[in-house]
């Protein structure tokens, strides 16, 4: 896991966490990334600059709740969305990927549990997997 500073347009400053750096990239690249105060999707990748420089600015990185229950939902929706449209294959996750990415007929829409072994063999023979943060329901 890697821990980015980001910063939108707005010059809003805020924590990720990331499992590399590619998946930044990835989520970037799809504007998938939202400024947790602002939701603009125009986030870069702060300077890490050293604690010291912030000191005189007051919690800046500190979220606040409104935004943070309207992520929370969000991603609560993407659950149900998920749960809906996807057949779950439990940890099976790998090995049903590579049947539908080697057998086009077999098209469909799965999510599952997969180990980061797998996943790295799966980016191996060029299968990328999208990882979705997974929210309790019911807190
Ligand atoms: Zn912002």
């Amino acid at each position: 896991m890697i821990k980015y500073i980001l910063k939108c347009n707005n010059k809003h400053e805020f924590e990720s966490w990331f499992s590399n750096s590619s998946e930044f990239e990835k989520l970037e690249k799809k504007k998938l990334i939202e400024c947790i105060f602002c939701n603009s999707t125009k986030v870069k990748k702060s300077m890490m600059s050293p604690q010291i420089s912030n000191f005189k600015k007051e919690n800046k990185n500190t979220i606040d709740h409104k935004n943070y229950y309207k992520i929370k939902k969000d991603l609560i929706n993407m659950r149900k969305f998920v749960e809906k449209n996807f057949e779950f294959v439990g940890d099976k996750l790998s090995s049903k990927v590579r049947d539908i990415y080697y057998d086009k007929s077999k098209k469909k829409n799965i999510y599952g549990t997969a180990t980061t072994k797998e996943k790295e063999e799966l980016k191996e023979e060029g299968i990328e997997l999208s990882t979705i943060p997974w929210l309790d329901k019911d807190n």
